[in-house]
């Protein structure tokens, strides 16, 4: 740290994001991106005009990937907001509504309590039940912003619609936002519900069932007066926020939906044959819907079994968190690299099956 840093970021712990080595080659299961390919229509989109167009500055309204946006979710093109990854969408919505205070689970994304901190605010954690679901009567009533990951991070449990929509009716004088990176791999969207509700704000991101994640695209659906605000925020901090290449890409991705959903499936039934494999070995897992699994073994602690995952070529990713730490997370890859898990797990846990 310099001696010039201004004083409210002096103490910041920074969100840690997964491990991206690049000292050997690893099966990576570790931050929840696809095993397979963007779609053909993506790979095409990325083309040396497009590249040649780099020396333009892209559209800061993203007006296409905006229109294409709108068509899929069936909603307004002025419901629609597009950010770089949906971290972004995430810090414009802490930065724009959490002042009057913000409630999340004691167990969720890592990054809510970074923003909270970067911003000052002292948010209200409510802790999970003891089998990591949540009641939505506690969430009730609150002010400022709510956020609720639907499936949450890193159990996978899922909230139903209908308690969505008590927690959104009962909050009449908070934002709602339910941040929905997994929901294509099992749980509902709240998306529909944007037309009812001035105070619900969904965010979404193509880094997981979209295959997009090196890319950075996320996106926010909600009343247009809540765009207005976030679009306020983009135009005061980085108007160009979604690069030229990323537009094509993410409209490409739109057109391609029915790629998308098929690997969806795929990604599906690989959670559920692993998940069923380990506990075979004597695994706990929550019921997961989404792209990865939560899971400990009675006879090993988590972080044993992440380090000699690790030294075998396999990376998943250990939280050292109250609560969590005898639990692994494990993105659901593909067959062969869930084949290549199992085959590990059981050399490291040996005869003590
Ligand atoms: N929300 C949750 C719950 C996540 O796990 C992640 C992935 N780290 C994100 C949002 C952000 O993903 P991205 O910025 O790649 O869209």
């Amino acid at each position: 740290m310099s001696r010039f840093l201004n004083r409210q970021l002096r103490r910041l712990t920074p969100y840690t994001p997964g491990e991206q080595p690049r000292d050997r080659r690893y099966i990576k299961l570790n931050t929840n991106e696809s095993p397979y390919p963007p779609s053909q229509a993506v790979l095409d989109a990325l083309d040396a005009e497009a590249v040649a167009n780099l020396r333009l500055y892209s559209d800061p309204e993203s007006k296409f990937l905006k229109a294409k946006l709108a068509e899929t979710y069936a909603v307004g093109e002025n419901q629609v907001f597009v950010s770089n990854g949906s971290d972004e969408a995430l810090n414009f919505a802490f930065m724009a509504y959490a002042d009057r205070g913000v409630a999340f689970p004691d167990i969720t994304y890592g990054f809510y309590p970074v923003f909270c901190d970067l911003y000052g605010f002292s948010p209200t954690v409510i802790p999970l039940k003891a089998d990591f679901s949540i009641s939505p009567e506690d969430y009730f009533g609150q002010k400022g912003l709510v956020v609720i990951a639907n499936p949450n991070a890193p159990t996978g449990l899922t909230l139903s619609l209908e308690d969505i929509e008590a927690i959104v009716r009962k909050n009449p004088d908070s934002v709602v936002l339910v941040d929905e990176a997994y929901v294509d791999f099992g749980a509902q969207s709240a998306v529909s519900l944007t037309a009812r509700y001035d105070n619900l704000l969904v965010v979404q991101t193509f880094s997981k069932s979209r295959s997009l994640a090196g890319a950075r695209l996320g996106f926010a659906i909600g009343h247009a007066d809540l765009i207005a605000d976030l679009q306020t925020i983009q135009y005061s901090t980085n108007p160009y926020n979604i690069n030229r290449l990323t537009q094509l890409a993410g409209v490409a991705a739109l057109e391609s939906d029915g790629y998308y959903k098929d690997n969806c499936k795929r990604i599906i039934q690989t959670r559920q044959k692993t998940a069923e494999e380990l506990a075979k070995l004597g695994f706990l897992l929550t019921d997961s819907k989404a792209n990865f699994l939560f899971a400990k073994h009675p006879r090993f602690a988590g972080k044993e079994l992440y380090e000699k995952l690790k030294d075998s070529g396999i990376l998943i990713r250990h939280f050292q968190k109250e609560r969590i730490s005898d639990y692994n997370r494990i993105t659901v890859g593909s067959e062969e690299e869930m084949q290549a898990l199992l085959a590990a797990i059981k050399t490291i846990i040996g005869g003590n099956v």
